[in-house]
């Protein structure tokens, strides 16, 4: 079981570090998968996606890395030390990556299997422009929506690590109140993509039309900006039963 769990988030990280994707060079981006509901394999601080293999994984407890989250008086000291100490092999003196509270947040959802985390390109033109937020909830065309949702989540630049991490589990209960659905993906101005699914070819999915539909809107600008799809043309191609057969095919 983790052996198959541990080659899919493999295969899937290779994936997202293809150098023809430009979602990820050197150590930037991280992943993870759920192992079960009290721990979780995440990438080694430092490794590459592109050559990423099984033993670049650690496994970590999720509850000592949660229990960072209510602790208002934690230092860049201690959450470091708890990221160390949560890891099963204490031998191992290598660091989960520094984004590995906000996978732990993320998998308080027992949907979410695996997660994506990458530096896209086109993603990042929007994310670092003057119109991140609505640039980034647009919807270009229907497939935008059948692969990312009716809408995603927003998360304006905060402190990366332990803050950003509290921001996102505000940020996504409100989401999940708000529209009544989990997000598919969760996008972080001055920094990058999160996507979050069942399986990887989901997470694998969300990622491509994230990058393509920011291609679009970037490549928009030069004739004219942007022209969004209507709210009622979004609901419309979200409820839809041939749209619903295309997402579940993905
Ligand atoms: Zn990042």
């Amino acid at each position: 079981m983790s052996e198959q769990i541990l080659e899919q988030l493999v295969a899937m990280s290779r994936f997202l570090g293809v150098p023809e994707h430009h979602l990820a060079i050197l150590g930037e981006g991280n992943t993870s998968a759920r192992l079960d509901e009290k721990h979780f394999y995440i990438k080694a601080s430092g490794t590459t996606l592109q050559t990423i293999q099984k033993s670049d994984f650690l496994c970590v407890q999720m509850e000592p890395v949660l229990a960072l989250l209510n602790d208002s008086s934690a230092t860049d000291t201690d959450v470091l030390e708890t990221l160390q100490s949560a890891k099963i092999n204490s031998q191992d003196n290598r660091m989960p990556s520094v984004e590995t509270i906000l996978h732990a947040v993320l998998y308080q959802y027992p949907q979410y299997m695996f997660i994506g985390h990458t530096h896209p390109v086109y993603v990042n033109s929007i994310l670092c422009s003057q119109r991140a937020e609505e640039y980034i909830q647009g919807r270009t065309c229907p497939d935008h929506i059948v692969v990312l949702g009716r809408k995603s989540v927003f998360i304006p630049y905060v402190d990366p690590g332990l803050v950003l991490a509290r921001t996102v589990r505000d940020k996504v209960k409100e989401f999940v109140e708000t529209e009544g659905y989990l997000p598919k993906a969760i996008f972080m101005e001055n920094h990058g993509l999160i996507a979050i699914g069942p399986t990887t070819s989901k997470v694998q999915a969300i990622t491509l039309m994230a990058e393509k539909c920011a291609q679009i809107v970037v490549g928009s600008a030069v004739c004219g900006g942007p022209k969004f799809l209507s709210e009622s043309a979004i609901r419309r191609i979200d409820t839809r039963p041939d749209e619903h057969y295309r997402q579940k095919l993905l």
